[in-house]
């Protein structure tokens, strides 16, 4: 495939290293980055694609076709000497790079830098269906396109991601509920009509550095204004994202020069109580925060927007009765309605699985896919796996997580074709999660974890790629973040090699 883009972001970073007198190769080393990254040279691909071939036989239906989808149909083909692969993706640009869309929102990338033709990525020999799954029947192994299309399976794999649901916020009715590809025009006049941004989709990435823009020149002119930033009470696809669009616009006030960034309060209102799941990272972006003067409110949650206001349900645990059996005092949720004027609103919505699958029999009560959290078969169908945005895993709504994810998937969907069942020495999900996150222009703290972490409070069980302190902000984060993660995720994960 053609890409402008992918060369020239490799041969800046060529250059920038020559410049410093490291070799990629060199630098590679030090980032601690194996062949999915040497392989952006392409010398090591083939090696990577030598996956011992199976030839077990079974006709396999994956339902999505983004980042997680396409980079599983594409590594069955390269495991499987006779694969009978339909990927069911209404999208057409539905394996966009996502990830760039926070560059975008800051004015670092364009829109085209992300835009990506899902028929670019179909392996060969895999059948697609540019149409809905709307109807499922895992009884009787069919699934149903919105046009009518049944298709019968042996095998089905669920990566249909998550669905951005500004409609629950009030005041954001009108725009419904969106996927981050596709045509979101009239979402962003939503958005705009209430004086919103939003970088979960592309279209609304665009637009929200042209907000950005107004918002750092009225500050440079002297006036003072207020940025708001959220994050809400669903899981989320890049739990960073809220906060990097926050750390960026501080970044874009300061290079403004003058008194910009003195008239800018910049104030993030995370429904959580605290910065990241794990303790010393949240210690390192509390440090972050309060060296930039950026504020913060925990535990508010964004129901509604209106007349410049964004408005947030404030929960706090208080001492309700006392309890004379328990002898202890019972806690109650208290809320508070608490109203923020704005000048600037980024809005990170609530996310859910879409409405089709997560209220059908392969959902769950809060839609999620329910699957074994390290094998990701689903909990009642043998034959039926979940990965990426849409599964119900904790901690595991990354691109990072979906290339570990999709390797056990393949790795178990042949066991089964194979064997009917799933040898317990296949390799497992162990939760591995990875957020760089960009805390000014130049600056990333590569956050990796996994579900080892939360017990030791830091990365260090996170099987991390890199010996480098990772609380630490570092400009080699930024160019893996800015110039390698991209065609590392199109020559690599989406060629099904890394
Ligand atoms: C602003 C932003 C920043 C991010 N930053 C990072 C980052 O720095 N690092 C990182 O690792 N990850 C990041 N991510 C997250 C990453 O992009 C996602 O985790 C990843 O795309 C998940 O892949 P997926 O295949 O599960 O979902 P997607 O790539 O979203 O694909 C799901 C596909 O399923 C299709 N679909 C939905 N319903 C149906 C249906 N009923 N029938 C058929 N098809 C259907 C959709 O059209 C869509 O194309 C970021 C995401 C955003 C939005």
């Amino acid at each position: 495939m053609e890409n402008r883009n992918l060369k020239r972001d490799l041969e800046q970073l060529d250059s920038i290293l020559k410049e410093q007198g490291i070799s990629r190769r060199d630098a590679m080393k030090v980032m601690g980055l194996g062949g999915a990254a040497f392989m952006v040279g392409g010398t090591e691909a083939e090696a990577a694609t030598s996956l011992e071939a199976s030839s077990a036989k079974g006709k396999i239906v994956i339902i999505g076709g983004g980042l997680a989808g396409m980079s599983t149909a594409a590594r069955l083909t390269n495991s499987l000497s006779n694969p009978d692969i339909t990927v069911i993706e209404p999208e057409a640009l539905s394996c966009s790079y996502q990830p760039g869309q926070t560059l975008i929102g800051a004015g670092l990338w364009e829109k085209s830098d992300i835009a990506y033709k899902r028929d670019d990525f179909v392996p060969s020999g895999t059948k697609i269906i540019k149409e809905k799954a709307v109807e499922f029947d895992p009884d009787n192994n069919t699934v149903t396109t919105d046009k009518g299309t049944k298709v019968s399976y042996d095998y089905m794999i669920i990566a249909a991601g998550v669905k951005l649901n500004y409609a629950a916020i009030k005041g954001l009715e009108e725009a419904g509920e969106a996927y981050s590809s596709g045509n979101n025009s009239k979402l962003v006049r939503v958005l705009d009509s209430v004086g919103a941004s939003s970088i979960y989709t592309a279209d609304g990435s665009a637009a929200t550095w042209t907000n950005m823009k107004k918002f750092i020149a009225a500050a440079k002119s002297g006036k003072n204004v207020k940025g708001v930033f959220t994050h809400p009470n669903t899981p989320i696809k890049c739990g960073g994202a809220p906060k990097k669009i926050m750390y960026l616009m501080n970044s874009r006030l300061e290079e403004a020069g003058g008194s910009a960034r003195a008239n800018a309060d910049l104030h993030f209102y995370p429904n959580g109580g605290g910065m990241f799941g794990i303790k010393n990272y949240h210690k390192a972006i509390v440090k972050q925060f309060e060296a930039r003067n950026m504020n913060y409110s925990y535990k508010h949650n964004l129901v509604e927007v209106k007349d410049g206001k964004a408005i947030f349900d404030h929960h706090s645990k208080v001492k309700g009765n006392y309890d004379e059996d328990l002898e202890e005092y019972e806690m109650i949720t208290k809320h508070e309605r608490v109203e923020a004027d704005f000048d600037f609103l980024h809005i990170t919505p609530p996310m859910k699985a879409p409405d089709e699958i997560g209220k059908s029999k392969v959902g769950s009560k809060k839609g999620w896919v329910p699957v074994n959290k390290e094998t990701l078969q689903h909990a009642r169908y043998k034959n039926v796996f979940a990965l990426g945005d849409i599964a119900a895993v904790p901690m595991g709504k990354t691109g990072g997580s979906a290339r570990k994810q999709y390797k056990v998937v393949v790795n178990n969907v042949i066991s089964m074709m194979e064997s009917g069942s799933i040898p317990s020495t296949n390799i497992k999900y162990a939760g591995y999660t990875v957020c760089p996150l960009i805390t000014s222009i130049g600056t990333v703290m590569l956050a990796e974890f996994n579900w080892a972490s939360k017990k030791t409070g830091d990365g260090s069980n996170a099987a991390m790629t890199s010996l480098l302190d990772p609380t630490k902000e570092r400009y080699i984060w930024w160019l893996l973040k800015f110039y390698l993660l991209k065609p590392m995720t199109v020559y690599g994960m989406l060629a099904g090699k890394a």
